[in-house]
């Protein structure tokens, strides 16, 4: 069968819509392109915000429009909130949420005699990871899924109920898997799931996600390990030390903030407070002076008042991050926060929005400024317009001109002369 992908949402769905790409692919069905005519379309969804469930419906429309005959299977975490809802949609064959992907092929190959299926199953007795291998991926960077699940149920986050409880990978799935991506030439991994602090909580052997990055060790080809989201109040002296001293450990470590008030990360049931969060930062600053801190941040989020909003800017301000997310607060059905009192009006989480959002560019401008005049190994990625393009391991983007060469996926130093809006510029410096 011809079969086009769609991925809405986060880095973990961006490798489980891969994943399932790779066992249909391999059981010898065709991969389309989206607006290309499809007998099949899987689409991955995402529930974090209204907008994500927003964007996943315009998308299932969407395919139905371009195939109306097409068979369309629909995973994620829109169809494992909302199974029925989305059954009833024009053109939708499947509905399969957040567990038994590795299971599409033969639940594909079945469309065809059955009507709608829903494949979405409960989430409570689940406990070990699926294992599905991304093998695939780009030409730059491959992503690796080590954890799914969250048991922390933060007030504003529909993903505990469309992930259910942590379940982390074994550390010799994960070594099979970089040695996979090594020998296919992939010089940086991203280590990525839905709450990467709580790898190996549920394992029986004492590890954690230090082991899981250990497991490069030895393969030479992986010269990265870029790291997804993690929270202050897991990364002690000790864990500081470890990420210090690793040289594949890319010095950029995305610390969600979500509020720099510490009234509202109590109603947002975070587990630190701003003192937590800055000793943190303080830590990772002293064993790395030059490391990036990236974040994300919610504004708006119910009853947060003018100073708590201003206390989140002053903070923001005072810590300097690399990059900020801006997330206006989002209501989800079925949260503690949506059920809270003082829902701020749309207007309101705009204004608030863009003010942090032009702070963050200011910020991401002065850090990016920091690089010039050193010279900083860049990965690079594609060319643009005659520019060849790539990220530094902190993750800021290098652009440098004139350079017939392929440089796609190729690790080289490189002179960083200026800034232009959001990016350096650079000339590579070429060994002899
Ligand atoms: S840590 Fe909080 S915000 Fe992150 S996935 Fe878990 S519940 Fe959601």
């Amino acid at each position: 069968m011809r079969i086009a992908y769609a991925t809405l949402g986060c880095k973990v769905n961006q490798y489980d819509t891969q994943a399932m790409r790779e066992l249909l692919e391999n059981a010898g069905h065709t991969s389309v392109a989206f607006d290309e005519p499809a007998d099949v379309y899987v689409i991955n969804t995402c529930a974090v915000t209204q907008t994500g469930e927003k964007k996943s419906r315009q998308m299932i429309s969407r395919a139905h429009a371009l195939s109306p005959d097409a068979k369309i299977v629909v995973a994620g975490c829109y169809a494992q909130r909302a199974a029925k809802e989305v059954l009833l949609l024009p053109g939708v064959a499947l509905a399969i949420g957040t567990k038994d992907r590795s299971s599409i092929v033969s639940l594909v190959e079945m469309l065809d005699k059955e009507k709608a299926i829903n494949a979405v199953g409960s989430l409570r007795q689940e406990k070990a990871f699926e294992e599905m291998s991304v093998t695939r991926e780009g030409r730059t960077r491959a992503h690796i899924k080590i954890q799914e699940g969250c048991d922390r149920y933060c007030t504003y986050c529909i993903i505990p109920y469309t992930r259910g409880p942590l379940r982390s990978r074994a550390l010799a799935d994960i070594r099979k898997q970089m040695e996979l991506l090594a020998a296919a030439g992939y010089q940086e991994i991203v280590l990525t799931g839905i709450h990467l602090m709580s790898y190996g909580k549920d394992l029986p052997e004492d590890v954690t996600l230090l082991h899981a990055i250990k497991q490069a060790e030895g393969l030479d080809t992986i010269r990265r390990i870029r790291l997804g989201s993690l929270e202050p109040q897991l990364l002690d002296e000790a864990y500081v030390k470890e990420l210090a001293g690793n040289d594949k450990v890319c010095k950029q470590f995305h610390l969600s903030l979500q509020s720099g008030s510490a009234s509202v990360l109590r109603r947002m049931n975070r587990r630190y407070t701003p003192d937590v969060y800055r000793a943190c930062v303080r830590l990772l600053r002293q064993a790395m002076p030059d490391c990036a801190i990236t974040t994300d941040i919610i504004v708006g989020f119910p009853g947060e008042t003018e100073r708590e909003f201003r206390e989140t800017m002053d903070f923001a301000a005072e810590i300097g991050f690399a990059r900020i997310h801006v997330f206006p607060y989002s209501r989800r059905e079925g949260t503690p926060a949506s059920a809270m009192e003082g829902q701020l009006p749309r207007s309101e989480k705009t204004k608030r929005a863009s003010a942090l959002i032009a702070l963050g560019e200011d910020m991401e401008k002065a850090y990016a400024a920091r690089l010039i005049g050193s010279v900083r190994d860049v990965l690079f990625e594609d060319c643009v317009q005659g520019e060849w393009q790539g990220y530094t391991d902190t993750y800021v983007h290098v652009r440098v001109s004139g350079e017939k060469e392929d440089l796609a996926g190729r690790m080289i130093p490189v002179f960083i002369t200026g800034l232009q809006e959001k990016h350096v510029t650079g000339v590579l410096q070429r060994t002899c």
